[in-house]
């Protein structure tokens, strides 16, 4: 196992970053190195710089387009977005969908919708989760029934993450009742625009409206939205969740936060408190031993050993790192960092008003005012992309046997 990067890796990092910071704008960077808030355009406008460049569907061949990276070119190039305060891509389309329509769907499904994706223009959601079935996913009820050349969806979805903005969504349906759930579920592609779509955004501990419900009351699918086999659709979408738990490991994302926890302990004085630097320096210890997971999954794939059924695993650690790196800014900032202040994820806020209300910030404390939004926001990793507790029993099935 060779864990070190080759000089032709180095250019190629170093090569990412020149242009990152080239074309980066300086004011989204701001916002998400100082976790604010992102609107639509902030997330797709950057998408959008990737997708001219022909960098959005970074993951995927040169034969659909992509850049025809190697799973190390890859990971490096999202560490130097990460780390350089790129938003993170909005996996839906790129990462997700993209990769079952390229293994799975027609020719001519590749060419109709692959294009809109790369570039950015088109927004994708997920359709997988229902109320009732998210760990049990095989149990979805959404129903499509097929009449003559289209189908009939009618029921909801929900969970479904910035699926406000969604032009497209894909969806696992019911098609079948006969034999085991697995069986009957179809991979359905759905213009959002359709007539019978409602989309009900849900407001989250964090105050956000990051997830919505989306219901389907008799929406008309053309039949040719289908995406390989009908009752077939069960393997396309373990095919996509494997890429969508590696993606959440997020490594990268944790240490540009580390630095920030750093910048947060700093200012509010507790960074030479040992016991406080203790929790830094275990943290740091932890994001650095996910980095070697991840590395030795890059190293395994390099020497073509399929390692994606440590997916879980990554998605795990990963998920808990996030959790324990916004737990401790809120400790270094204390009761400063506890209201939930709608306007402070707004740049440009200065915080008089809170100041005047709570007698005063401490120094760093206009940085800190999102954290309680963080914090509650970060709660969601160990939830969604299939439970820890779920990602545990399959990790304790397909890796310990
Ligand atoms: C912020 C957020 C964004 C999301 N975005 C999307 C999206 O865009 N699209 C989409 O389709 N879905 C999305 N999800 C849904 C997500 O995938 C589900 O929430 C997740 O799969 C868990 O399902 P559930 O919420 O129905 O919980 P349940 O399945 O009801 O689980 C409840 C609890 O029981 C535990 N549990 C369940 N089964 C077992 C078991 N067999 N063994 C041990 N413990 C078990 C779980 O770990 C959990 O603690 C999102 C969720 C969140 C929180």
């Amino acid at each position: 196992m060779d864990l070190a990067f080759t000089p032709e890796e180095q250019a190629f990092r170093e090569m990412v970053r020149a242009w990152v910071k080239e074309h980066l704008p300086q004011e989204i960077s701001h916002k998400v190195h100082n976790a604010l808030r992102l609107s639509r355009d902030d997330m797709q406008g950057w998408a959008r710089i990737l997708g001219k460049k022909g960098w959005l569907g970074f993951g995927w061949p040169k034969e659909f387009g992509g850049p025809g990276w190697t799973a190390v070119q890859k990971h490096l190039f999202e560490e130097e977005c990460a780390l350089a305060g790129a938003p993170r891509i909005i996996p839906f389309g790129p990462v997700m969908v993209a990769p079952v329509i390229m293994a799975f769907g027609n020719a001519e499904q590749q060419k109709r919708f692959l294009p809109g994706i790369a570039s950015g223009e088109v927004w994708w959601s997920q359709g997988y989760s229902e109320p009732g079935s998210g760990s049990d996913l095989a149990s979805v009820k959404t129903r499509a029934e097929r009449v003559g050349d289209h189908y009939v969806v009618n029921g909801q979805k929900t969970w479904t993450t910035l699926g406000q903005y969604g032009d497209w969504m894909f969806n696992l349906v019911r098609t079948s009742n006969e034999g085991k759930p697995q069986t009957g579920i179809s991979f359905l592609l759905l213009d959002m625009k359709s007539p019978g779509v409602t989309v009900r955004p849900i407001k989250l501990l964090d105050g956000e409206c990051e997830v919505n419900e989306v219901f389907f009351d008799n929406v008309k699918v053309p039949a040719e939205n289908l995406i390989g086999e009908e009752n077939k659709g069960w393997t396309y979408a373990k095919h996509l969740l494997s890429h969508e738990r590696t993606n959440i490991a997020d490594v990268n994302r944790s240490k540009r936060e580390l630095e920030r926890l750093k910048r947060i302990a700093r200012a509010e004085g507790v960074y030479d408190d040992l016991r406080f630097r203790d929790q830094i320096a275990l943290l740091e210890v932890d994001i650095v031993a996910l980095e070697m997971l991840v590395l030795r999954v890059l190293s395994a794939e390099k020497s073509g050993k399929n390692s994606l059924d440590i997916a879980g695993l990554l998605k795990i650690r990963g998920s808990e790192i996030q959790q324990r790196y916004a737990e401790l800014m809120m400790l270094a900032a204390g009761p400063f960092s506890l209201p939930f202040i709608e306007e402070a994820m707004e740049a440009g806020w200065q915080g008089d008003a809170a100041a005047g209300a709570l007698g005063g910030f401490p120094g760093g404390a206009v940085a800190n005012a999102p954290l309680a939004s963080t914090y509650f926001n970060l709660r969601k990793t160990t939830i969604y992309g299939g439970s820890n507790e779920v990602q545990r029993n399959i990790v304790a099935q397909t890796v310990l046997g």
